[in-house]
């Protein structure tokens, strides 16, 4: 079987597999037993055990002790050997690419770029560990006094389904590259690309027990590591009500939190864009990743003029993505990830159209699936006829599911845009400069695009305002989020 080929050959198959990583060492849960679903088939896939409490503190001690051995280290020689253990990845991108395919449901292409941005995200921060200096302040007395950046010790890191790999390398490079030990959690959909990211640097030259990967679910696992009392600084990137409870078990220790929580981003196209442009950006910033994406463009506000242009053109072009296998190369977009995502999208089309709402097109399963796809699949939905009132309208789908509805004029587009809880992502197409920048500086999205959609890059700052979470990711603004300023007085 594929998936026990993929265990087997990074060294994570036992009794049940070896789902953690965990002081130098792959180690079996002893929790409950979690099951893993094939998202394309509904077939039973593996199960392997929760992490539990005990591993936890294995884990956060490891990560202690890895953390005060990287931090004697130079800070170059930190970036160095970052660099360096990027070459143990030399070879194994490919069984990476397919275990992530296999288990997060991925087309397989997708899985494979995602490998290379793992790199990239290590590079960049590689690249930060010698140029993290300080600053001296000219205070009014006689004193020195500078300004120095420290880590926090150990931080927990807690990641989503979605895009695992990524999600791992995004916020461990960052929180290693200011110097601190990392005990991170997978979702307990995913777990096993993180553990074999964090193996195979280890291998590369990174202390032992600086990176440690604990699976299990958040109620077990999760609430372990949050409320554990090594842990201070905590990273969380999923939804909104678990952001929550996270923020809140921080706060009960006073410990900060940075949140990347969901989306619901417009895409606000004018007559005056170049319509070719838009329709192509607008059906890649909903259909990649089946749309299970936090910047996903799921809300299309277009100009009433274009409207049915724009509309009738996205849904021809939503006809057109092969939906298919993970594992086939010729597919564009997988299934979602797991049943209560397919069933949340589901539902979540049934009461729109209850409510009023029209498929353009989709709306359900798409038709001449492989025999086998009897997976999560929904065909690439486009809804018109939506009021901002309707549940879809407000709350976030994280499926291949669009809205598409009228505006009259820039205030009003301005005022449907902003018309949301969340505030991660939003774009704007028009030829008319003034407007686009004009447009873009109202939007109240932590991320604008102007004539592009889905641009990211590890190199500038990233995440939300209001229900997207708090915080900042990528760029130098992520690495300040994983150290600690320390003003230093000294009597001259
Ligand atoms: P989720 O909130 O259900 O789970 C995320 C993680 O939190 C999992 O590892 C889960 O086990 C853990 N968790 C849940 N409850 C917990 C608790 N009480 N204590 C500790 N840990 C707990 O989210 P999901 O369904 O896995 O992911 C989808 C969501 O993630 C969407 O809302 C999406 O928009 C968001 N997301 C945001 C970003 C971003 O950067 N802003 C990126 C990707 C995904």
């Amino acid at each position: 079987e594929q998936l026990t080929m993929l265990l087997e050959g990074f060294g994570m198959t036992g009794a049940t597999p070896l789902s953690n990583w965990v002081d130098g060492q792959l180690i079996e849960g002893s929790g409950d037993d979690i099951v893993l679903t094939n998202p394309a088939t509904g077939d039973t896939l593996v199960s392997y055990r929760d992490a539990g409490g005990v591993l936890i503190e294995r884990a956060t001690a490891a990560a202690q002790r890895g953390q005060r051995q990287w931090i004697t280290l130079t800070a170059s020689e930190r970036g160095r050997r970052m660099n360096a253990a990027l070459r143990a990845l030399d070879g194994h991108e490919e069984a990476l690419a397919q275990l992530e395919s296999l288990v997060a449901g991925k087309p397989i292409r997708d899985c494979r770029a995602e490998v290379g941005k793992v790199r990239e995200m290590f590079e960049y921060y590689a690249g930060w560990c010698d140029k993290q200096h300080g600053e001296v302040i000219p205070v009014p007395t006689s004193h020195l006094n500078y300004v120095r950046y420290l880590p926090y010790g150990v931080v927990g890191q807690i990641t989503p389904w979605n895009a695992p790999m990524f999600t791992c390398a995004w916020q461990l490079a960052p929180a290693i590259a200011a110097g601190n030990g990392v005990v991170l959690k997978p979702s307990e959909l995913t777990p096993f690309t993180s553990v074999v990211i964090a193996k195979l640097l280890e291998s590369g030259g990174l202390p032992q027990g600086l990176i440690n990967i604990v699976n299990g679910l958040g109620k077990t696992t999760g609430a372990a590591l949050t409320g554990h009392p090594t842990i201070s600084k905590l990273v969380f990137v999923g939804s909104p009500q678990s952001g929550r409870m996270i923020a809140e078990a921080g706060a009960r220790r006073l410990v900060p939190s940075v949140l990347e929580l969901g989306g619901k981003s417009a895409n606000i196209v004018f007559a005056d864009a170049r319509l070719d442009d838009a329709v192509a950006g607008a059906q890649a910033a909903i259909f990649a990743a089946a749309g299970q994406s936090c910047v996903a463009g799921s809300r299309l506000l277009i100009e009433r003029s274009v409207f049915d242009e724009v509309t009738s053109r996205l849904a021809r072009a939503a006809e057109q993505i092969q939906v298919g296998l993970p594992s086939d190369e010729a597919t564009r977009m997988g299934p979602l990830q797991n049943n209560r995502q397919f069933e949340q999208v589901t539902r979540m089309i049934d009461t729109a159209v209850a409510a009023g709402a029209r498929v353009l097109t989709g709306g359900k399963r798409p038709e001449g699936l492989p025999e086998e796809a009897k997976g999560y699949f929904i065909a690439p939905t486009v809804l018109v006829d939506v009021t901002p009132d309707m549940e879809i309208a407000q709350h976030e789908v994280f499926g291949p599911v669009l809205i598409a509805m009228a505006f009259d004029d820039e205030a009003q587009a301005v005022q449907l845009a902003n018309d949301t809880r969340f505030g991660l992502a939003g774009a704007v197409w028009s030829q008319d400069v003034a407007r686009a920048h004009r447009v873009a500086g109202q939007l109240r999205a932590g991320t604008v695009w102007i004539n592009s959609y889905k641009a990211i890059s590890v190199m500038s700052p990233f995440g939300g305002f209001g229900d997207s979470g708090f915080g900042r990711s990528s760029g130098l603004e992520g690495l300040r989020e994983y150290s600690v300023p320390q003003s230093i007085w000294v009597e001259t």
